[in-house]
């Protein structure tokens, strides 16, 4: 599998666990305020990390970490994700996937073959809107999105839905996200951040250098979508996402908020 960043002890990736964090590069949406951009298209050789050393950092801390998380990028498009996860399980971890929903098959697979034990689905944004966030306007993917959504909901393992609530969001979306997953048992509305691109291309003016240069690239290329301005837009105030949580609760079991 290739990986390209491994977070080796985390507290907030996998709800009430201790997790390692496996990135995977690669992902079939392009959402304007991506935080992985660096990873989501083609990477370098040296970007990535030996699967090995991985494996061998896992092996070793059997018992002190109680899960992994294969975040990304989107996991579902590495061919090799389940053998992995089996390593994993192997090693007795928790495995938690977290996923933009595109691949139902893949997700299918991974939780009936007992490979997952939590899930964490983004929802982007109301179906309407996926082509101005992610840039994605295929039928398929959004029907692959719904047949996610719908897998998930019959429970057979536990899992959250999830949306980054980014400024050109009103509430009228965030309700209709919350009506999509009618009666899911967790709903969590994360705060936007600026992305941490945006902010040091803005800061590096006087000192260019490749790095910043392909930042500068990006930012370019997003400014001929839409939905590019709202990049230097200020996240809603917390008051807002505590406002959307409350009336969201009317349509879900649970709504949580993170990061305000
Ligand atoms: S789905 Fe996730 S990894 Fe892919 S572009 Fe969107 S935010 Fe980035």
């Amino acid at each position: 599998m290739r990986i390209v960043g491994l977070v080796k002890n985390s507290v907030v990736d996998y709800p009430g666990k201790i997790a390692a964090v496996i990135f995977s590069p690669g992902c079939n949406l392009d959402c304007y305020y991506c935080q992985n951009r660096p990873i989501i298209g083609p990477v370098k050789p040296e970007q990535s990390l030996p699967e090995a050393e991985v494996f061998a950092f896992l092996q070793k801390r059997r018992g002190l970490l109680d899960g992994v998380v294969f975040s990304g990028g989107e996991p579902t498009l590495q061919a090799d994700l389940a053998a992995v996860m089996r390593k994993a399980k192997d090693w007795g971890y928790l495995v938690k996937l977290d996923t933009n929903g595109t691949n139902p098959a893949v997700l299918r697979t991974m939780v009936e073959q007992g490979l997952v034990d939590y899930v964490a689905m983004d929802l982007k944004a109301p179906f309407h809107k996926y082509a101005m966030i992610c840039g994605e306007k295929s039928n398929t993917i959004l029907d692959n999105i719904r047949e996610s959504i719908a897998f998930l909901m019959t429970g057979k393992v536990p899992y959250e839905f999830r949306t980054t609530v980014v400024p050109e969001l009103n509430e009228e979306d965030v309700l209709a996200m919350a009506a999509a997953i009618k009666g899911a048992r967790l709903y969590v509305l994360q705060q936007y951040r600026v992305p941490d691109f945006v902010k040091r291309a803005g800061s590096v003016e006087a000192n260019p250098s490749v790095k910043v240069a392909s930042e500068r690239q990006d930012i370019a290329d997003l400014t001929a979508r839409a939905s590019a301005p709202q990049l230097l837009l200020a996240p809603h105030p917390p008051a807002f996402l505590r406002a959307l949580a409350r009336k969201a609760s009317g349509l879900v079991e649970k709504v949580e908020t993170r990061g305000i």
